[in-house]
């Protein structure tokens, strides 16, 4: 007999475990969505393979990962239910993932959708009304199914049509967690990440960046930005120029190599020749094609930063050769450090 299928918005978290599993002990084959975008979890984008298997051996749930990036980056710029206490737009979030998990019921012959959400465990985005709300606005109203809470919560299509049975659900609510982590303990899983969360949205510092970046407060491309722009915009320090310009520099080895992945045509990079220090990305954004053209004040200014961070002499600051590569053009050059009072006010 084929065994009925469910998509999972699946987090990662204790909770979308539990869901996953409390559906599957029902006999129903899950298949677990993790959503990414830049704003969370799209590294996993280049270990896809790695994680499934990781997920798949550590709790048995068959997980897929979905790119968001698309649509959210449109989403943050003016969501319909407004923002959390940071830049984290929560209700529309969850309704941008339910319509998207919607859309793919047919693809995984799926009957049903449910979430691992508890009534009361977030402010905004888990009251019982704000549940409604998310149900009706992605469309799902009847066929989303939250089971650590189901019984808490008006029947659904499944439940009514015996796909799911209502009394093997739970009625968890509030903050705590004791329930789930006796529930998972049950499963025997107790090896689960901690709940804070990888939603940088939700950070007083990035969120407060990324809202800056969306006021288009830097100069990148009068076409709008995409992913990796806001990848960029997560590395290091960054610096707007005084002419507008956007600059960022990696501050140890990791983020030196981060910048060179995430540098784009048109970009310039510059770095000491003859010392440690950062490597410099100069964002030229896609309106720069062919121009190259790059005020030499610009340059300087960057190159100023890029020996300001970089190591020190005998405990000095001391001018160095800077490497500066942008298209075809490639030269060096000896830059004087930038003292901190003359680009105190650049810094994002
Ligand atoms: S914390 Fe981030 S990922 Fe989670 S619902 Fe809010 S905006 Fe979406």
């Amino acid at each position: 007999m084929k065994l009925a299928a469910a998509i999972g918005l699946f987090s990662g978290g204790l909770d979308s475990i539990t869901a996953c599993r409390v559906i599957m002990a029902q006999s129903i084959r899950v298949v677990a969505l993790k959503f990414v975008t830049p704003f969370f979890d799209d590294r996993l984008l280049s270990r896809e393979q790695e994680y499934r298997t990781e997920v798949r051996e550590k709790y048995g749930i068959d997980v897929r990962i979905v790119d968001l990036s698309e649509g959210y980056i449109e989403l943050l710029r003016n969501p319909g239910h407004g923002f959390g206490k940071n830049f984290n737009p929560c209700i529309d979030c969850k309704i941008f993932m339910l319509t998207r998990a919607r859309r793919l019921m047919a693809q995984y012959g799926a009957s049903f959708l449910f979430t691992g959400e508890v009534i009361g465990q977030r402010p905004m985005s888990q009251r019982r009304d704000t549940l409604r709300v998310i149900e009706r606005e992605s469309r799902c109203e009847d066929i989303l199914l939250r089971p650590l809470c189901a019984r808490l919560l008006k029947e659904t299509r499944p439940e009514r049509e015996g796909l799911v049975d209502r009394q093997r659900l739970y009625a968890f609510s509030g903050r705590g967690r004791r329930q789930q982590i006796e529930l998972a303990g049950q499963f025997g899983i107790t090896d689960y990440p901690s709940p804070a969360g990888g939603c940088i949205l939700t950070d007083v510092n990035l969120g407060a960046r990324i809202e800056n970046f969306y006021q288009g407060r830097l100069r990148i491309s009068s076409g709008g930005f995409d992913a990796d722009d806001i990848r960029l915009l997560l590395v290091g320090r960054q610096f707007r120029l005084p002419g507008g310009q956007w600059f960022v520099l990696g501050r140890d080895e990791k983020e030196n190599e981060r910048l060179l992945e995430l540098a784009g045509e048109g970009d310039a990079i510059l770095y000491m020749r003859e010392r440690p220090g950062p490597t410099g990305l100069l964002r030229m954004g896609r309106n720069s094609a062919g121009t190259g053209a790059l005020a030499n004040e610009t340059i300087m200014q960057a190159a100023g930063l890029v020996v300001r961070y970089g190591r020190k002499v005998d405990g000095r600051v001391m001018p160095a050769e800077v490497s500066f590569t942008q298209r075809n053009v490639k030269k060096s050059f000896v830059a004087e450090p930038l003292g901190d009072d003359q680009f105190s006010g650049w810094q994002l």
